[in-house]
């Protein structure tokens, strides 16, 4: 199906600085939005449900599964997280771009159900980098981080499966980079037909 909104999905190991870069994206571009998922873990410090995620409990995360209310979820850090189908599809079917920032498995999920979604993996520059990002943001203790690097290792095994690669070395080059792949979906064809139907109209063209 063609939908006249773009669906983008970002994946990213953890540390690799996926979350602040979509929520930079956000800020500065009002066609895009966000994907709210659902979760089965506990809400975090401000966290409020329906803004950073749904938070549900197991049963119900269990009868959104069986409803096949989900286009894909996936067990991430032992918590459950889903994101919604419908959701999705009306908002791209209104033409809005929306942005899903998920880990790799449901990120390759959606590109099953979704056949034009947009993939971008987000890198960190090397390992030292990565590993010293986890360690500065201080969430995780000694072991957990040791997992995290390990988690890492398989996620950016799975890079070739993805469109585009933003390596996020330096934060503003690596918007300007994410900026740069929205922009190039809304200057293809399809999309320029349907954005300026009366620049085509009056050049003649179709
Ligand atoms: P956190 O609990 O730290 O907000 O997120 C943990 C991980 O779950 C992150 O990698 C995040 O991108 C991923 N995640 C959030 N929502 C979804 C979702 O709907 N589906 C999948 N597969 N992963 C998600």
């Amino acid at each position: 199906m063609d939908y006249p909104g773009n669906l983008f999905v970002v994946a990213a190991p953890s540390g690799a600085g996926k979350s602040s870069l979509v929520k930079a994206l956000l800020e500065l571009d009002s066609h895009v939005h966000p994907s709210i998922s659902h979760t089965t873990r506990p809400p975090r410090g401000q966290e409020k449900h329906g803004r950073e995620y749904f938070f549900v409990s197991e049963p119900e995360f269990d009868a959104m599964v069986q409803g096949n209310a989900f286009v894909e979820w996936a067990m991430v850090h032992g918590n459950r997280y889903g994101t919604s189908k419908k959701a999705i599809e009306e908002r791209i079917a209104q033409g809005s771009d929306v942005i899903l920032e998920i880990d790799f498995q449901g990120a390759l999920q959606i590109k099953k159900a979704f056949a034009n979604a947009i993939l971008v993996f987000i890198l960190p520059p090397s390992w030292e980098e990565l590993r010293s990002r986890l360690e500065r943001r201080g969430e995780d203790s000694a072991d957990v981080i040791e997992v995290r690097l390990k988690n890492a290792a398989i996620e950016m095994a799975q890079v070739g499966k993805f469109d585009f690669v933003i390596i996020n070395e330096l934060f503003e080059r690596a918007l300007f980079d994410l900026k740069a792949v929205v922009h190039a979906q809304r200057l293809k064809y399809a999309a320029q037909r349907r954005a300026r139907a009366d620049t085509f109209q009056s050049l003649n063209i179709t």
